[in-house]
């Protein structure tokens, strides 16, 4: 099925909103590029039948979705309670590390909450803001020993069981895997899902010590880093680098962070990966109004256009298509506004990608010979999506790239890139066979026309070598 081409891609995040299967064809149906799987959620049951379900409909409308399991990571959480406390400021809360010192539920003058991390009284520091429940409750540390650490309530809410809890600023000493994480990766593998993200990623070893994980078990699954907290982007370099793409994670982020950086962190996050050629997401409330309102704001309509123009590879959608009441008008809102937005002018390409192999300089040579060729298409065959990964972080505004392989999962891990539309196709050994069933495949799904000028970058056979090239062809 032909969708029509936008350079931007889109994110979803499945849930009791859109699992069924009726959902999930309108979803594929109105361009979904990428699903995710929340594991903070989503139990091994759900991802087996899901996943399964989502590439049968997938399967149906000949149309390809990629599928992204998002790693918990560290995380810090309350433990059960008997019922929501109505915290009110200058409540004390106790923060216990052992069960057994929290028999009450209020003893020695303050609320007693477990907690699930054994270091927090040793990472803390008196005088400490810490959030709970996604910053909805704010508190200040009064004071610590090895058992507890004590705080005060500043702002009220209620105070449900396993609420997350931030500690801005404080480097969190729990291993960027947990058991958990590791199950969940194993039961991924099994699905042979393309992308993992890995929340809370604080340092380029935690990328490191994922890759090694998933490469015991035998997975090529590209890994996103989720960038979330400051240390994160202290290290924004060497996370970029030791991963194959980012995502801007806003939620926890906005609470981790002074909320006015939040917009300077994301556009450097987003000039940090098109620097070093890699992809990256903006994430979290995109259009959040729309999880109860046919409508998006006009602030979420301005973001979302934001994304496009920094040239954002993804946007991607949480609440609005797990839990939200009009997921498929998400996708449809995103359309509009990504489609009318790419119009908007911007230079013909990005100039400050470091390109470092003759090969990817000739790339650059591709896209310009194509811009000045009125944004002719450019084609290209790719066996590990390395050439496909550099031409989109060229950024050619004018030209769609259609960029062909013989591997499924390169096929699939080709989706998210910026402007990049993948096509599978069996390579002939004589490159001319293949650019022309390339060709075929174009026309049969009108990708383009006949008499159409392409900018085809392909292999040639002279004498007994094949050579690099780049070749202005017709299609006829
Ligand atoms: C976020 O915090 O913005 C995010 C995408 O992570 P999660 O949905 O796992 O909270």
């Amino acid at each position: 099925m032909r969708s029509s081409y936008r350079h931007t891609k889109v994110i979803f995040t499945i849930g009791p909103a859109t699992d069924d299967e009726e959902t999930l064809e309108k979803l594929v149906r109105a361009g979904v590029d990428i699903c995710r799987f929340n594991m903070a959620h989503a139990t091994h049951d759900y991802v087996r039948d899901t996943v399964a379900r989502l590439r049968k409909v997938c399967e149906k409308v000949e149309r390809h979705v990629s599928v992204m399991v998002d790693i918990k990571g560290p995380e810090i959480r309350t433990g059960v309670v008997p019922y929501a406390l109505d915290l009110e400021p200058g409540n004390k809360v106790d923060f216990y590390v052992n069960p057994d010192d929290a028999k009450d539920l209020e003893q020695d003058g303050a609320y007693a909450i477990t907690v699930n991390y054994p270091g927090l009284a040793k990472d803390v520091v008196v005088g400490n803001t810490v959030l709970v429940d996604s910053g909805l409750i704010r508190m200040k540390i009064l004071s610590k020993d090895e058992k507890r650490v004590r705080c005060e309530v500043l702002t009220p809410g209620p105070l449900g069981n396993r609420r997350h809890i931030n500690l801005p600023g404080v480097k969190v000493n729990l291993p960027c895997l947990t058991e958990k994480d590791k199950n969940d990766i194993k039961l991924s593998i099994e699905c042979n899902v393309e992308f993992f993200a890995l929340s809370f990623a604080r340092e380029a070893d935690d990328l490191r010590v994922m890759r090694r994980f998933i490469a015991e078990h035998d997975s090529q699954a590209h890994i996103i880093a989720k960038i979330e907290d400051q240390s994160a982007v202290s290290n924004l370099d060497a996370i970029v680098d030791a991963s194959d793409g980012l995502m801007v994670a806003r939620g926890d982020l906005g609470i981790e962070i002074p909320y006015e950086d939040l917009p300077v962190v994301q556009r450097r996050a987003v000039q940090t990966c098109h620097r070093q050629g890699k992809p990256v997401i903006i994430a979290t409330h995109m259009l959040e109004s729309m999880i109860s309102s046919p409508m998006p704001t006009r602030a979420e309509i301005t973001d979302v256009a934001n994304a496009v123009y920094e040239q954002a590879d993804c946007v991607m959608l949480s609440g609005e298509t797990t839990i939200g009441k009009y997921p498929v008008e998400c996708v449809e809102v995103l359309n509009r506004i990504i489609r009318k937005t790419e119009l908007g002018q911007g230079p013909l390409y990005n100039e400050n990608v470091r390109l470092i192999t003759p090969k990817a300089k000739m790339l650059r040579s591709a896209v310009v010979l194509a811009s000045d060729m009125a944004g002719a298409p450019i084609v290209v065959f790719t066996r590990r999506g390395q050439m496909a990964q550099i031409l989109s972080s060229l950024r050619p505004r004018n030209s769609p790239v259609y960029a062909f392989t013989s591997d499924n999962l390169v096929f699939k891990q080709m989706l998210p890139l910026w402007g990049i539309e993948p096509f599978l196709l069996e390579f002939d050994d004589d490159p001319e066979e293949t650019v022309q069933k390339a060709f075929k495949a174009l026309l049969k799904y009108s990708w383009v026309r006949r008499g159409d000028n392409m900018v085809v970058i392909t292999n040639s056979k002279i004498r007994d070598r094949f050579v690099d090239t780049i070749q202005i062809r017709v299609v006829e």
